[in-house]
């Protein structure tokens, strides 16, 4: 590590106290963009990079709601707008009882690169609340989403701040937070994206990201003449994320074998086919039960309760050709990143957000896998996102077919990005330097251009 990075990580953390996501997130873009850094003195004059790293604004707010039992509840809800360099802000929404200003800060940062890569014009927030959907009722879910958006309605708009989907929030809260915005602005306009087919919203939202983190694979495996027909694949999650990649992977003719949930996960050996997929998907998207309900339903499926004694997930441990961390941040380990090669793994596209800890990815790099990190492979979601605010802004809805190729377009395109600014940068092969360099450099252009703002 450099000079420069250590010293923008002392200053950092002695200003960002308590934030060790935020902290985790930057050390990775800062240990690439030095490359840049020492390519472009005018990004080092204008402290281009020292401004990325904090957020243009904040808004932390009090969600108050009354839950069935007429008990009051009081959350806590944010919205981290971090850069409209190029574009207005744009990111999901997280409602996970997890949730705290530092979560949020990670994400809306590793949006700002994510957001730049997928060509179109989008700046980067994330916001969310430490809410936690399961196992609250309809009406719970209703009148929290429509107290959250009663304060957030004033921060967003269409040409200000997109908010999205992300954990926790899928459709029916995209619902019940636009039906608030727009009773209490008396608009209708495409300030949310996820949006209902019915009501503006793009065909193959959901499928996004779980489709584009298997193409961005697809496109990896391509550079050394492979495919990802008869692969054997570890998914983890068993929300948006993970459900698409799943039949993404059925498409392409490959075996999903895994899946989980915070529980613990299935191992069905015969493979995960599109009929035990559907099933899934009303197991977790309609009757919101537990992953676990699986191994009861289907003969021959091994379940594993997560044991916090273990220090690692014997999900990674399993053997494999492809791996698909779809479900949440720091999920993959050292000791997890270490099971997976052993276990033949030599592809791993991030379906989540940061899902694999700095050591994981050093010993990814240092092996040479095909590794596509989340900010590239995961891009997929918001590209289309992007995608349904163009529609929106022409009031025009395009068929599946015509989403579906521009998505697999722009994740063809994100790779190349990678892989050529990699090659440019003289770390040919590194997926990682390649996507933090081409994000960073976009945005820190549009900086210049624009000022000391
Ligand atoms: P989701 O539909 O809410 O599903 C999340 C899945 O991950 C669930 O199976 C959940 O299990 C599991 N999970 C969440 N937190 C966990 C934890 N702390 N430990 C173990 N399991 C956990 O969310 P999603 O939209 O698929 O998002 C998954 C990941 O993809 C996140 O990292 C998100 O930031 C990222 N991502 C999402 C999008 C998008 O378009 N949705 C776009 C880009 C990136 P439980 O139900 O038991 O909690």
């Amino acid at each position: 590590m450099g000079d420069y990075v250590n010293r923008l990580m002392a200053q950092l953390v002695a200003k960002n106290p308590g934030e060790p996501e935020f902290h985790q997130a930057v050390q990775e873009v800062a240990e690439s963009v030095e490359l840049a850094l020492a390519r472009n003195p005018r990004y080092v004059d204008a402290k281009v990079f020292e401004r990325t790293i904090e957020p243009e604004r904040v808004v932390m707010f009090r969600v108050p709601w009354v839950d069935d039992r007429g008990d009051v509840q009081i959350s806590r809800g944010f919205r981290v707008e971090m850069s409209s360099a190029i574009g207005p802000y744009k990111g999901g929404l997280r409602f996970h009882p997890t949730v705290n200003l530092g979560l949020l800060k990670f994400l809306a940062f590793e949006q700002v690169f994510k957001n730049a890569l997928t060509t179109l014009p989008m700046g980067a927030g994330k916001g969310g609340a430490d809410f936690d959907p399961k196992g609250k009722s309809e009406g719970e879910v209703m009148r929290f989403c429509q107290s959250f958006m009663t304060e957030l309605q004033r921060h967003i708009g269409q040409f200000t701040d997109v908010p999205a989907g992300d954990i926790g929030v899928g459709g029916r809260e995209i619902g019940y937070l636009f039906g608030q915005y727009k009773r209490i602005r008396n608009e209708f306009t495409g300030v949310l994206t996820g949006k209902g087919l019915k009501w503006g919203g793009s065909l193959i939202r959901p499928e996004a990201t779980g489709y584009g983190a298997v193409y961005f694979a697809e496109e990896m495996l391509k550079t050394r003449d492979q495919s990802l027909e008869d692969k054997t694949c570890l998914v983890s999650g068993s929300g948006n994320v993970a459900q698409y990649t799943v039949e993404k992977l059925l498409d392409l003719r490959a075996k999903p074998i895994t899946l989980s949930d915070s529980g613990g996960f299935i191992h069905d050996k015969e493979g995960i086919d599109r009929e035990k997929l559907a099933y899934v998907m009303d197991l977790k998207n309609v009757r919101r039960g537990r992953i676990m309900e699986y191994a009861e339903k289907y003969p021959g499926v091994d379940w594993t309760a997560v044991d916090p004694a273990k220090h690692y997930n014997p999900l990674w441990a399993i053997q494999a050709d492809c791996a698909f961390p779809s479900a949440t941040q720091n999920e993959i380990n050292g000791e997890d990143a270490t099971n997976l090669l052993a276990g033949g793994v030599y592809v791993v596209s991030e379906g989540a957000n940061m899902p694999t800890v700095p050591a994981g990815i050093e010993a990814f790099l240092d092996s040479r896998i095909l590794y596509g990190p989340g900010k590239a492979a995961n891009a997929g979601g918001v590209a289309v996102s992007g995608l349904e605010m163009a529609q929106n802004s022409a009031r025009r809805a395009w068929s599946r077919g015509t989403v579906d190729e521009r998505l697999h377009a722009i994740m063809q395109a994100i790779h190349d990005t990678c892989r050529r600014t990699a090659e440019e940068y003289g770390v040919a092969g590194n997926y990682m330097h390649g996507a933090n360099i081409a994000g960073f450099t976009k945005v820190a252009d549009a900086m210049l251009d624009q000022g000391v703002v």
